[in-house]
């Protein structure tokens, strides 16, 4: 183990990507610290699915289980906190954290996770992950052959709406403000008997995050079982881009195909650097950055 401030390698997030890069350093006998925050994207969805051997499974459970694991191995330390600060030294990195303590590592692993920010609706925060949804994918059999509204416009709303058009045959566009649909795509969504309302939303009503009504600006209302929509994000962390690593035009973390970023030595893995959005995929880029950390570290003495 190294000293307590001094570690082979920082990993900022420690949700699925980070555990997954730890578990695989941890068994590379390189000495690690986990930074978390403790706010993982899906905390709030009851169930998680479309993961094989956890499918069904709540997040927090996968995770507690998967931390049980990385921590069998004493070479991974964990530590609630929140990462505010990144500078480059001579030998590697130093973070520093909210509580003020300051962390020195050779190599350092972004794992941090996106924002989701979301729309000024009320009631849509307290329904998202439960009943006002963003994959189909991970939610949509559960909400098979019911009604189901895309609150979307324009091609993110014409893209979701050909997905789950398979799932159920009772489905309304929500684009709160004028279509923006071509005439082809227009004319394929009335093929599918798919309904536009354009009507303004003010609130989604729901009784402990399962939706009853959308709620329009002229009172209307009408009801669903589940709504579709897709929201806008951000980085949670300003260290990548304070300490050079590039964005790409979405606003995910740049990265190679193993997971290495613009900067030597700094990796990224998970959400914050891919629009593939799953437990799975989180886990297996977590996998590729741990072993390509451990390689980078081997080159660099072997
Ligand atoms: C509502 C919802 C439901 C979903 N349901 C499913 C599903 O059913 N099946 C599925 O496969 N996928 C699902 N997903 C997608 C899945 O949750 C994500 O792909 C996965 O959580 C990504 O893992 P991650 O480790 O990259 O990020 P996250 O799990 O979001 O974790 C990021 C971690 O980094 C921490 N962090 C961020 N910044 C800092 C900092 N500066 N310092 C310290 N810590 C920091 C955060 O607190 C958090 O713990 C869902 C997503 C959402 C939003």
């Amino acid at each position: 183990m190294a000293d307590k401030n001094n570690f082979d390698v920082i990993i900022i997030g420690g949700s699925y990507a980070g555990l997954s890069s730890a578990m695989a350093l941890g068994r590379s006998m390189r000495s690690v610290l986990i930074i978390d925050s403790g706010l993982p994207c899906n905390r709030q969805t009851p169930h998680s699915h479309n993961f094989i051997t956890q499918d069904g499974v709540k997040p927090s459970e996968i995770e507690d289980k998967a931390k049980t694991q990385v921590l069998k191995y004493d070479t991974v330390r964990f530590l609630n906190d929140l990462a505010i600060n990144g500078k480059q030294t001579e030998s590697g990195f130093a973070i520093t954290t909210k509580t003020g303590e300051t962390f020195l590592s050779k190599k350092l692993i972004f794992a941090t996770g996106i924002k989701d920010i979301m729309p000024d609706i009320k009631g849509f925060s307290e329904c998202w992950g439960i009943s006002v949804i963003h994959c189909p994918y991970c939610h949509g059999y559960e909400f098979r052959n019911q009604k189901t509204g895309i609150l979307s416009n324009g091609e993110k709303a014409f893209h979701v709406t050909s997905l789950v058009n398979n799932l159920t045959d009772n489905i309304t566009i929500l684009t709160s403000g004028k279509a923006e649909f071509s005439a082809e795509q227009t004319a394929k969504l009335d093929k599918h008997n798919i309904r536009i309302v354009e009507k303004e939303i003010t609130e989604i009503e729901h009784e402990k995050g399962q939706i009853r009504n959308v709620i329009f600006k002229d009172s209307s209302k009408m009801s669903f079982d589940a709504v579709y929509s897709s929201v806008p994000f951000e980085q949670h962390s300003d260290i990548p881009v304070a300490l050079g690593c590039e964005l790409t035009e979405q606003g995910y973390i740049k990265v190679d195909n193993f997971q290495k970023t613009t900067v030597k030595g700094i990796f990224a893995c998970g959400d914050n650097s891919t629009m593939m959005r799953s437990v799975a995929y989180a886990i297996a880029s977590g996998g590729i950055t741990g072993s390509m950390t451990n390689k980078e570290l081997t080159d660099d003495v072997f």
